[in-house]
Protein backbone atom coordinates (compact mmCIF):
# COMPACT_ATOMS: atom_id res chain seq x y z
CA UNK A 1 0.00 0.00 0.00
CA UNK A 2 1.56 3.53 -0.87
CA UNK A 3 1.97 5.49 2.18
CA UNK A 4 1.70 9.48 1.41
CA UNK A 5 5.26 9.90 2.09
CA UNK A 6 7.52 11.32 -0.33
CA UNK A 7 11.02 11.06 -0.54
CA UNK A 8 11.96 12.51 -4.11
CA UNK A 9 12.96 8.85 -5.11
CA UNK A 10 10.18 7.30 -7.49
CA UNK A 11 10.08 3.80 -6.98
CA UNK A 12 10.32 2.39 -10.04
CA UNK A 13 10.50 -1.05 -9.33
CA UNK A 14 7.46 -0.91 -7.32
CA UNK A 15 5.20 0.72 -9.83
CA UNK A 16 6.08 -1.76 -12.32
CA UNK A 17 5.01 -4.21 -10.23
CA UNK A 18 2.10 -2.75 -9.17
CA UNK A 19 1.05 -2.25 -13.23
CA UNK A 20 2.29 -6.60 -13.71
CA UNK A 21 -0.11 -6.87 -10.51
CA UNK A 22 -3.38 -5.40 -12.35
CA UNK A 23 -2.56 -7.40 -15.93
CA UNK A 24 -6.24 -8.72 -16.58
CA UNK A 25 -7.70 -7.06 -14.20
CA UNK A 26 -11.55 -7.99 -14.42
CA UNK A 27 -14.25 -4.70 -15.06
CA UNK A 28 -15.91 -5.83 -11.48
CA UNK A 29 -12.50 -4.75 -9.59
CA UNK A 30 -12.03 -1.65 -12.04
CA UNK A 31 -15.75 -1.01 -10.97
CA UNK A 32 -14.89 -1.15 -7.32
CA UNK A 33 -12.12 1.14 -8.17
CA UNK A 34 -14.25 4.02 -9.88
CA UNK A 35 -16.49 3.57 -6.75
CA UNK A 36 -13.52 4.21 -4.74
CA UNK A 37 -12.70 7.58 -6.76
CA UNK A 38 -16.16 8.72 -6.72
CA UNK A 39 -15.11 9.02 -2.84
CA UNK A 40 -12.75 12.26 -3.46
CA UNK A 41 -10.31 10.60 -1.29
CA UNK A 42 -7.82 9.98 -3.59
CA UNK A 43 -6.57 6.12 -5.21
CA UNK A 44 -3.28 4.94 -4.47
CA UNK A 45 -0.94 3.80 -7.46
CA UNK A 46 -1.85 0.12 -7.41
CA UNK A 47 -5.55 1.36 -7.78
CA UNK A 48 -4.71 3.51 -10.66
CA UNK A 49 -2.63 0.66 -12.33
CA UNK A 50 -6.55 -1.44 -12.25
CA UNK A 51 -7.99 1.61 -14.16
CA UNK A 52 -4.98 1.52 -16.51
CA UNK A 53 -5.04 -2.01 -17.38
CA UNK A 54 -8.90 -3.00 -17.30
CA UNK A 55 -10.68 -2.88 -20.66
CA UNK A 56 -14.16 -3.11 -21.77
CA UNK A 57 -16.84 -0.14 -22.69
CA UNK A 58 -18.54 -0.79 -19.46
CA UNK A 59 -15.50 0.53 -17.08
CA UNK A 60 -14.48 3.13 -19.96
CA UNK A 61 -18.00 5.00 -19.52
CA UNK A 62 -17.84 4.37 -15.47
CA UNK A 63 -14.40 6.17 -15.27
CA UNK A 64 -15.51 9.01 -18.10
CA UNK A 65 -18.47 9.09 -15.62
CA UNK A 66 -16.58 9.33 -12.47
CA UNK A 67 -13.90 11.56 -14.10
CA UNK A 68 -16.69 14.22 -15.19
CA UNK A 69 -18.28 14.15 -11.86
CA UNK A 70 -15.07 14.69 -9.60
CA UNK A 71 -14.29 17.26 -11.85
CA UNK A 72 -17.63 18.90 -10.92
CA UNK A 73 -17.27 18.53 -7.33
CA UNK A 74 -13.81 19.76 -7.20
CA UNK A 75 -13.70 22.84 -9.57
CA UNK A 76 -17.71 23.38 -10.54
CA UNK A 77 -18.12 24.57 -13.91
CA UNK A 78 -14.81 26.56 -14.33
CA UNK A 79 -12.63 26.36 -16.71
CA UNK A 80 -9.58 28.44 -16.93
CA UNK A 81 -7.27 29.13 -20.02
CA UNK A 82 -4.01 31.10 -20.29
CA UNK A 83 -1.91 32.47 -22.72
CA UNK A 84 1.80 31.30 -22.77
CA UNK A 85 4.06 33.97 -23.40
CA UNK A 86 7.63 32.57 -24.70
CA UNK A 87 10.27 35.25 -23.52
CA UNK A 88 12.95 33.50 -25.25
CA UNK A 89 14.39 30.42 -27.09
CA UNK A 90 17.62 30.54 -25.73
CA UNK A 91 18.33 27.15 -24.32
CA UNK A 92 21.59 25.40 -23.35
CA UNK A 93 20.00 22.28 -22.88
CA UNK A 94 19.77 19.87 -25.43
CA UNK A 95 16.15 18.05 -24.93
CA UNK A 96 15.83 15.75 -28.00
CA UNK A 97 12.32 16.36 -28.64
CA UNK A 98 12.89 19.76 -28.59
CA UNK A 99 13.54 22.71 -31.89
CA UNK A 100 15.08 25.04 -28.60
CA UNK A 101 18.07 22.40 -28.20
CA UNK A 102 21.45 24.12 -27.68
CA UNK A 103 22.53 21.89 -31.02
CA UNK A 104 20.13 22.75 -32.88
CA UNK A 105 21.69 25.65 -35.00
CA UNK A 106 19.28 26.57 -37.90
CA UNK A 107 17.21 28.74 -35.42
CA UNK A 108 17.58 31.90 -34.75
CA UNK A 109 18.00 32.94 -31.24
CA UNK A 110 15.44 35.82 -29.39
CA UNK A 111 15.06 36.97 -26.24
CA UNK A 112 12.33 39.74 -25.45
CA UNK A 113 13.43 43.08 -23.85
CA UNK A 114 11.43 44.34 -21.21
CA UNK A 115 9.78 46.71 -23.86
CA UNK A 116 9.16 43.66 -26.26
CA UNK A 117 7.34 42.18 -23.35
CA UNK A 118 4.98 44.73 -22.79
CA UNK A 119 3.84 45.23 -26.66
CA UNK A 120 3.17 41.46 -26.48
CA UNK A 121 1.15 41.32 -22.75
CA UNK A 122 -0.32 44.98 -24.07
CA UNK A 123 -1.96 42.69 -27.54
CA UNK A 124 -2.97 39.76 -25.09
CA UNK A 125 -4.73 41.90 -22.88
CA UNK A 126 -6.71 43.36 -25.89
CA UNK A 127 -7.29 40.04 -26.74
CA UNK A 128 -8.90 39.76 -23.31
CA UNK A 129 -6.10 37.87 -21.67
CA UNK A 130 -6.22 37.64 -17.83
CA UNK A 131 -3.65 34.81 -16.88
CA UNK A 132 -0.01 34.52 -18.69
CA UNK A 133 2.34 31.87 -18.33
CA UNK A 134 5.89 33.14 -18.67
CA UNK A 135 8.32 30.36 -20.20
CA UNK A 136 11.59 29.47 -20.27
CA UNK A 137 14.34 27.64 -21.23
CA UNK A 138 18.07 27.42 -19.74
CA UNK A 139 20.86 29.18 -19.53
CA UNK A 140 23.07 31.86 -17.99
CA UNK A 141 20.93 34.67 -18.92
CA UNK A 142 17.49 33.28 -17.84
CA UNK A 143 18.62 34.65 -13.81
CA UNK A 144 15.98 35.16 -11.25
CA UNK A 145 16.71 39.08 -11.70
CA UNK A 146 15.33 38.94 -15.86
CA UNK A 147 12.74 36.59 -14.56
CA UNK A 148 11.60 38.98 -11.41
CA UNK A 149 11.80 42.04 -14.14
CA UNK A 150 9.22 40.19 -16.60
CA UNK A 151 6.93 39.60 -13.83
CA UNK A 152 6.92 42.61 -12.54
CA UNK A 153 6.58 44.07 -16.66
CA UNK A 154 3.49 41.91 -16.98
CA UNK A 155 1.49 43.09 -13.90
CA UNK A 156 2.89 46.89 -14.42
CA UNK A 157 1.18 46.71 -18.66
CA UNK A 158 -2.52 47.68 -18.30
CA UNK A 159 -5.03 48.62 -21.22
CA UNK A 160 -8.25 49.65 -20.96
CA UNK A 161 -9.36 46.24 -21.84
CA UNK A 162 -7.97 45.72 -18.53
CA UNK A 163 -5.36 43.56 -16.77
CA UNK A 164 -3.18 40.08 -16.42
CA UNK A 165 -4.12 39.28 -13.24
CA UNK A 166 -2.13 36.02 -12.82
CA UNK A 167 1.11 35.32 -14.08
CA UNK A 168 2.64 31.54 -14.02
CA UNK A 169 5.79 30.80 -14.57
CA UNK A 170 7.51 27.77 -16.54
CA UNK A 171 11.17 27.59 -16.18
CA UNK A 172 14.11 25.61 -14.54
CA UNK A 173 14.06 24.25 -11.62
CA UNK A 174 15.41 27.03 -8.82
CA UNK A 175 16.78 26.66 -5.09
CA UNK A 176 14.35 27.71 -2.49
CA UNK A 177 15.70 31.07 -1.97
CA UNK A 178 15.07 31.91 -5.64
CA UNK A 179 11.50 30.48 -6.00
CA UNK A 180 11.07 32.78 -3.36
CA UNK A 181 12.06 35.61 -4.82
CA UNK A 182 9.44 35.00 -7.80
CA UNK A 183 7.15 34.12 -5.06
CA UNK A 184 7.12 37.42 -3.63
CA UNK A 185 7.34 38.72 -7.04
CA UNK A 186 3.68 37.64 -7.08
CA UNK A 187 3.47 34.48 -9.40
CA UNK A 188 0.34 31.85 -9.62
CA UNK A 189 1.39 28.65 -10.51
CA UNK A 190 5.04 27.07 -11.17
CA UNK A 191 4.70 24.76 -14.06
CA UNK A 192 7.55 22.00 -13.98
CA UNK A 193 6.93 19.02 -16.44
CA UNK A 194 9.17 15.91 -15.37
CA UNK A 195 9.04 15.13 -18.90
CA UNK A 196 9.27 11.42 -18.19
CA UNK A 197 9.96 10.22 -14.63
CA UNK A 198 11.56 6.48 -15.85
CA UNK A 199 15.24 7.42 -15.10
CA UNK A 200 16.33 5.81 -18.09
CA UNK A 201 14.46 7.34 -20.87
CA UNK A 202 15.02 10.54 -19.31
CA UNK A 203 18.71 10.01 -19.45
CA UNK A 204 18.53 9.45 -23.30
CA UNK A 205 16.19 12.57 -23.46
CA UNK A 206 18.41 15.07 -21.63
CA UNK A 207 21.90 13.96 -22.49
CA UNK A 208 23.88 17.00 -21.38
CA UNK A 209 23.23 20.62 -20.01
CA UNK A 210 21.92 20.98 -16.37
CA UNK A 211 18.27 19.81 -17.32
CA UNK A 212 20.03 15.90 -17.38
CA UNK A 213 19.93 15.85 -13.51
CA UNK A 214 16.69 13.93 -12.79
CA UNK A 215 16.96 14.50 -9.09
CA UNK A 216 17.23 18.12 -9.28
CA UNK A 217 14.28 18.14 -11.36
CA UNK A 218 11.83 16.05 -9.75
CA UNK A 219 12.78 17.67 -6.63
CA UNK A 220 11.96 21.14 -8.09
CA UNK A 221 8.40 21.22 -6.72
CA UNK A 222 9.25 20.51 -3.44
CA UNK A 223 11.46 23.38 -2.88
CA UNK A 224 8.97 25.73 -4.94
CA UNK A 225 6.37 24.89 -1.75
CA UNK A 226 8.85 25.31 0.78
CA UNK A 227 9.45 28.49 -0.66
CA UNK A 228 6.07 29.56 -0.52
CA UNK A 229 4.32 28.53 -3.96
CA UNK A 230 1.40 26.29 -2.89
CA UNK A 231 -0.15 26.10 -6.89
CA UNK A 232 2.18 23.61 -8.84
CA UNK A 233 2.15 22.05 -12.42
CA UNK A 234 3.78 18.67 -12.68
CA UNK A 235 3.24 15.97 -15.33
CA UNK A 236 4.87 14.33 -18.10
CA UNK A 237 5.21 14.82 -22.03
CA UNK A 238 3.08 11.83 -23.04
CA UNK A 239 5.07 9.50 -25.66
CA UNK A 240 8.67 9.66 -24.59
CA UNK A 241 7.60 5.96 -22.32
CA UNK A 242 5.13 3.95 -21.49
CA UNK A 243 1.99 5.94 -20.47
CA UNK A 244 0.70 3.56 -17.97
CA UNK A 245 4.63 3.70 -15.93
CA UNK A 246 3.79 7.87 -16.58
CA UNK A 247 0.81 8.04 -15.18
CA UNK A 248 1.12 6.01 -12.04
CA UNK A 249 4.49 8.11 -11.46
CA UNK A 250 2.87 11.57 -11.60
CA UNK A 251 0.16 10.58 -9.62
CA UNK A 252 2.76 8.57 -6.92
CA UNK A 253 5.00 12.12 -6.76
CA UNK A 254 1.85 14.08 -6.52
CA UNK A 255 0.97 12.13 -3.43
CA UNK A 256 3.80 13.53 -2.27
CA UNK A 257 2.64 16.65 -2.83
CA UNK A 258 -0.97 16.14 -1.22
CA UNK A 259 -0.73 16.14 1.84
CA UNK A 260 -0.41 19.39 2.98
CA UNK A 261 -1.22 21.24 -0.34
CA UNK A 262 -3.21 21.16 -3.20
CA UNK A 263 -1.32 21.01 -6.53
CA UNK A 264 -2.54 21.17 -10.02
CA UNK A 265 -1.67 18.67 -12.19
CA UNK A 266 -0.97 19.67 -15.72
CA UNK A 267 -0.65 17.03 -18.40
CA UNK A 268 1.12 18.53 -21.80
S1 LIG B 1 15.02 22.77 -21.41
FE1 LIG B 1 13.07 23.24 -22.36
S2 LIG B 1 13.54 24.79 -23.93
FE2 LIG B 1 15.47 23.83 -23.36
S3 LIG B 1 15.79 22.22 -24.88
FE3 LIG B 1 14.76 21.30 -23.09
S4 LIG B 1 12.56 21.40 -23.50
FE4 LIG B 1 13.62 22.80 -24.93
Amino acid sequence: MKTLEWTGVLDEARLFEELEAARGASPERALEVVVKARELHGLTTAEVAVLLEAEGFKVREAMFAAASEIKAAIYGKRMVLFAPLYVTNECCNDCLYCGFRRSNQELIRKRLTMEEIAEEVWLLETMGHKRLLLVLGEGPRDTVDYMVQAIETVYATKTDRGEIRRVNINCAPLTVENFRRLHEAGIGTYQVFQETYHRETYALMHPSGPKSNYDWRITAPDRAFEAGIDDLGIGPLFGLFDYRFEVMATVDSGWGLIPSRCPAWSLP
